[in-house]
């Protein structure tokens, strides 16, 4: 194996190749997600068999199974782990940027695919990690913009019950309890949509709170907590309240700037405060604990691109 290692001289057939090892990208990816060693994601226990011929662990402790990808970014896509991987050196190594065209023509996927492994790789790239969110996570949607006000209010009520009124653009997030927030503009407030961003974002197992709407009805594989606004606005520590503080700041933010309504616009300035965001929070943090956030964004990220592994 270690004849194969990447290195900076390291151009994409080799890389391809290299990843083409399931054990390679096993490898990498577990070195990124267990820094101290695999260990059980439902009762955190170390003791497992490794069953080599299905690359996947069970746990001596409560008998779970699980693949390298559980709670990853990775967990929900049929793409292998060596395409995924492979895109990620793309990335990180091809200094005059990559297409989504690019690397699906590389990578013999759709640019649609691609478009999505790019995106989600941006992503874990931004927040240092390649783990969903866990614990207590606020998931919530907001309008955005438009010109509601103007419209007669039978036809407003219409419309802001089913799709969003006219003009105006929705954004969903998610928000770690003492972490990071993600949100994306999404098309409806449908359970397709806000179930999806919940589900790439979020462990299985952990516990989201939201309100009373029916589109976050049927997430079974998680403690779905729900808040009745119509009833009670806080209800014991099941609240959006982080989420709440989340959107003001991006009103505030949008109010002079955002002047379209075309959803294409508005994302980046989501993407924006929710960057802004992100890093306030890091910045709230004692020095210290920065820095450290920081080198184990880099570590993790070389361990991602397989730069030590081999
Ligand atoms: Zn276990």
């Amino acid at each position: 194996m270690e004849a194969l290692a990447l290195n900076e001289d390291s151009g994409l057939m080799a890389a391809i190749r290299y990843f083409s090892d399931p054990m390679v990208c096993l490898e990498a990816v577990s070195k990124a997600k267990w820094p101290k060693g695999p260990e059980c994601p439902r009762c955190g226990c170390k003791r497992l068999s490794f069953l080599r011929t299905r690359r996947t662990w069970t746990c001596l402790e409560c008998r779970k199974q699980f693949s390298v990808k559980v709670g990853t970014i990775f967990e929900d896509s049929p793409i292998g782990l060596d395409k995924w991987l492979t895109a990620m050196w793309m990335l990180a190594n091809c200094k005059n940027g990559i297409s989504s065209y690019g690397v699906g023509r590389a990578l013999e996927i759709t640019q649609k695919s691609a478009w999505f492994l790019l995106h989600r790789i941006r992503y874990a790239q931004r927040h240092g990690t390649i783990n969903k969110m866990t614990g207590i996570v606020e998931a919530d949607e907001s309008f955005i913009g438009g010109k509601a006000r103007n419209m007669h209010a039978d036809r407003r009520a219409e419309k802001i019950h089913s799709r969003g009124p006219e003009g105006k653009a929705i954004v969903a997030a998610v928000l770690e309890r003492g972490g990071r927030v993600h949100a994306r503009v999404v098309g409806t407030r449908r359970k397709k949509d806000l179930q999806a961003l919940v589900r790439e974002n979020v462990e299985v197992g952990s516990e989201p709170h939201t309100d009373a709407l029916k589109s976050y009805d049927g997430l079974q594989e998680y403690t779905h907590k729900v808040v009745d606004h119509a009833v009670e606005y806080v209800n014991g520590n099941v609240h959006p309240n982080r989420l709440e503080n989340f959107w003001s700041l991006l009103k505030r933010a949008l109010k002079g700037t955002y002047v379209s309504v075309e959803p294409f616009h508005l994302f980046r300035y989501l993407d924006e405060e929710v960057f802004r965001y992100n890093e306030r929070r890091h910045g709230c943090h004692a020095v210290s604990e920065g820095a450290e956030f920081l080198a184990g964004k880099r570590l993790t990220w070389d361990n991602l691109t397989c730069q030590e592994v081999g």
